[in-house]
């Protein structure tokens, strides 16, 4: 290694982290279909959004003609504390996978939230703060998402109250702690704080949550709070938008050794980990240029892509929220838990569906548990770093891509997303270590509860 002409981490220059993000909705040959208000089932207008969303993310939500969106200074001077983060040439995977791949990640885990989310969160934050709010609500599955937006809160200086699916703020207190040190509010949903959470507790008192309750919830509380607004860490075209950030610098890195990919993977949970990573490369594909072969890789349990519909339907389980056209499982589908919590979403990013289904995203593959974990620990042992389960699902791709380069001798350049460090989940580990840990996918029964949930929307 030490000979090698690339180096095992290609560092950016802190001058050299854009100061645009990249909005792929410009270069898209299919606009995607409108969000539609959930009361008229019309397309929604920005006034029907201003209640909900602070005003400058409402235009960012709705905006598919601009390609770059400048990122204000402030945001820029936070990203600077974090980024530029790695991209790393993961060659100890190489040698122990025996392949002629050469393959690399960019890793998001690097700050204190642990995730890619705080890309978004500083921005949103921001947003808010520069409207002259008091606060943002939000809802939290795993909790990195209110780690992070608790963080970039703590700097502006605003409100934050997170609604954390119960089952994960049982499991994970020290996720919990670090909100709460920040200075945000954490409630368990489903809560007796709201309207559509004491409807959940009243339908099943025993219910453990899902995030599509706990969004319900953030929704009511941020439209009845005076100088609140909710707030959204994935899914949203605003959220892949901020998120663009790791793959522009991703590129510019790749550039400097005139390494382009071959293929680039992502776990996807709601999206916006992939959506950003794959921008620039994406908008090459969209004009014609070579461009990766892109990869989503979901859970098996929970798989909205390659078991989802593509159709109109509710981003959350009270049906509060506006409509999307995406992959879903339905809104009323409750995935059975498993451990990577990040990805335990029914619907998918409209972008990344739109692009899936009109063939520009070319695959999603759905993995299982152990697999993952497997991957996990190898990529743990070899490469130095624990990484989140979440971002495991994308490990387990890449390996399996470098292994059949392994069989058929291409020395191809695969790219892949590792979304976070793994410290917040080591009671996921551990059931993998002492074997108790088991593979769920669900039945095509399961799925069709949820499918019977979806609206019918006339206007498809
Ligand atoms: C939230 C999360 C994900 C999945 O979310 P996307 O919006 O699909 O990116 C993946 N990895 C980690 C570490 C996460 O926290």
């Amino acid at each position: 290694m030490a000979e090698s002409k690339i180096p095992y981490k290609i560092n950016l220059s802190e001058n050299e982290i854009p100061k645009a993000w990249h909005n792929v909705r410009a270069d898209m040959k299919t606009a995607h279909r409108p969000m539609l208000h959930p009361g008229t089932l019309q397309p929604v207008t920005p006034d029907d959004l201003r209640p909900v969303f602070c005003d400058r993310l409402v235009a960012q939500e709705l905006n598919d003609k601009d390609r770059f969106i400048e990122i204000p200074g402030p945001v820029l001077d936070f990203y600077r504390m974090y980024r530029p983060s790695p991209l790393v040439r993961a060659y100890f995977l190489e040698k122990a996978l025996d392949t002629p791949a050469r393959i690399y990640y960019k890793y998001e885990g690097g700050n204190t939230s642990g995730s890619h989310k705080l890309n978004s969160a500083i921005a949103q934050a921001y947003y808010a703060k520069e409207q002259g709010l008091k606060g943002v609500t939000t809802e939290t599955g795993a909790g990195q998402w209110g780690t992070a937006l608790s963080m970039a809160c703590g700097y502006f200086g605003l409100d934050c109250r997170v609604y954390m699916v119960k089952v994960s703020s049982e499991q994970k207190p020290y996720r919990k702690a670090v909100m709460e040190t920040y200075g945000a509010t954490v409630t368990p949903s489903p809560s007796g704080t709201t309207q559509i959470g004491r409807k959940m507790l009243a339908d099943d008192p025993d219910t453990t949550g899902s995030l599509g309750c706990a969004i319900s919830e953030a929704v009511e509380a941020a439209v009845s709070t005076e100088g609140y607004r909710y707030v959204l860490g994935s899914v949203l075209n605003q959220v892949l938008l901020h998120q663009s950030i790791v793959g522009l610098e991703a590129k510019a890195a790749l550039e400097k050794y005139g390494e382009s990919p071959d293929i680039l993977i992502g776990c996807a949970g709601g999206g916006s980990n992939l959506g950003g990573l794959m921008a620039p490369f994406m908008g090459d594909r969209l004009a014609g240029r070579k461009a990766p072969r892109f990869i989503a890789v979901e859970p098996a349990s929970c798989p909205s892509m390659t078991r989802g519909r593509f159709a109109y339907d509710f981003c959350d389980t009270g049906k509060v929220t506006p409509l999307a056209k995406m992959y879903t499982l339905g809104s009323a589908f409750i995935p059975a838990s498993n451990h990577a919590g990040g990805l335990r979403y029914h619907g998918m990013s409209p972008i990344l569906s739109q692009l899936y289904h009109d063939g520009y995203l070319d695959e999603a593959r759905a993995v299982g548990q152990l697999g993952v974990f497997e991957a996990a620990k190898l990529f743990a042992k070899v490469e130095g770093l624990l990484p989140a389960p979440e971002s495991a699902h994308a490990i387990r791709v890449a390996i399996d891509e470098a292994l059949k380069c392994r069989e058929s001798g291409e020395a191809k350049t695969i790219l892949f997303g590792l979304t976070g460090t793994g410290y917040f989940d080591m009671a996921a580990y551990m059931q993998h270590n002492d074997g108790t840990m088991e593979d769920y996918v669900p039945t095509d029964a399961d799925l069709a509860r949820g499918f019977a949930g979806l609206p019918e929307v006339a206007a498809e």
